[in-house]
């Protein structure tokens, strides 16, 4: 039997992470199935169309429930919109998960470097969450994944608190929040500064060299951009950079 091209989906819950960044969990009326790292397209009806947009899914494939890392884009056609559905409310869903954002593990590279721009996170979550359930304590053969996360405010590391329970948990991982504009925060220990500031210490630091690593960029057109060339200096061949880039520059 042919799929429907939309299926609905009940949000099931939310978390409010700050005034414009939400987590919302969402039950398909059909199991979707996706690698690690896609995106599908959420969409509310208005007249007599569907507003739809990509958002990366944040929890793992054997999660009945989907998972989003979504912020309000304010004066945009969606993301308000979807800000107000509230729990038992319904969305549409694109059937098919779509993207090559995956984790690249045929490559031979065992090194995983990512860098998101606070909701950009989300498709790294999705991966983390996978590895950790799927492949206990760890994974088998030569494995290491950092998640740089840049945020303005400290505020908005939606996941922060699980990866960096993952990251004590499993040596495959590091989690390095770095935090923007730190005076809003005064307690904030972390590092300081956008990703692209910090990212060549952190590659350089953990031996994340261009022959054994991916580079994953996600989110803020502007991060990525800049760290194109952080990476193109430090020798990184753009074929082991992925690249998914949530609106235009
Ligand atoms: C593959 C992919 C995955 C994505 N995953 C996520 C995700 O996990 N979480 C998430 O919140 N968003 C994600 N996005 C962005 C999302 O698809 C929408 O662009 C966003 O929700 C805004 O939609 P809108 O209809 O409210 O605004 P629109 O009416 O589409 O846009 C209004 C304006 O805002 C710009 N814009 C869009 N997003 C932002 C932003 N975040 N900050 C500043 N300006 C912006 C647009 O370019 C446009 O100029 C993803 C985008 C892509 C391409």
């Amino acid at each position: 039997m042919d799929r429907p091209k939309h299926i609905r989906g009940v949000v099931t819950g939310r978390r409010d992470i700050t005034a414009d960044l939400w987590i919302v969990r969402i039950r398909p009326e059909v199991r979707l199935s996706f690698l690690p790292g896609q995106y599908v397209s959420i969409g509310l009806p208005a007249q007599d169309r569907l507003i739809e947009r990509p958002y990366s899914v944040a929890s793992p494939p054997d999660d009945a429930e989907l998972e989003f890392f979504l912020e309000v884009v304010r004066g945009g056609k969606l993301s308000p919109q979807l800000y107000q559905v509230p729990p038992g409310g319904t969305v549409y869903i694109r059937s098919l998960a779509k993207g090559g954002f995956a984790l690249e593990r045929q490559s031979g590279r065992p090194n995983h470097f990512m860098v998101a721009t606070v909701t950009g996170v989300a498709p790294f979550v999705s991966m983390v969450r996978h590895v950790a359930g799927r492949e206990q304590p760890a994974p088998a053969e030569p494995f290491r994944m950092a998640i740089l996360h840049a945020a303005g405010r400290a505020a908005e590391f939606g996941y922060g608190d699980e990866l960096a329970h993952y990251a004590k948990a499993g040596k495959w991982l590091e989690y390095i929040p770095t935090v923007s504009r730190p005076w809003l925060y005064p307690g904030w220990q972390g590092e300081r500064g956008r990703a692209e500031d910090v990212a060549r210490k952190y590659l350089d630091a953990g031996q994340f060299t261009p022959s054994s690593t991916t580079v994953y960029l996600c989110g803020n057109p502007h991060m990525i951009q800049n760290m194109e060339g952080v990476l193109e200096r430090a020798g990184f061949p753009k074929a082991c950079v992925k690249k998914e880039i949530y609106w235009p520059a």
